[in-house]
């Protein structure tokens, strides 16, 4: 796993391969920081199936790859069930 930083507000997140992501909740670029193991919770976008992890206390807002949003997906999954 590789670490990412977001360059503007600080969020971290862990994924499996070096890319260019965006930061899951202001959408800044991120910075690639080092390597390490797997860590807090896994996010997996149902749109464009990246998967990446956070261990930071705030819940990502949106795909650190495309645009999908995961705060709007899971009150729609509330709703739902
Ligand atoms: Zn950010
Ligand atoms: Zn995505």
């Amino acid at each position: 796993m590789y670490r990412y930083r977001c360059r503007s507000c600080g969020y971290t997140i862990l994924a499996g391969d070096e890319s260019d992501y965006k930061c899951p909740i202001c959408r800044s670029i991120m910075i690639y920081l080092e390597m390490e193991n797997d860590k807090g919770m896994k996010y997996e976008c149902p749109s464009c199936e990246a998967v990446f992890f956070t261990d930071e206390k705030i819940e990502p807002y949106k795909c650190a790859k495309c645009n999908f949003s995961f705060v709007d997906w899971k009150k729609r999954r509330k709703e739902k069930f």
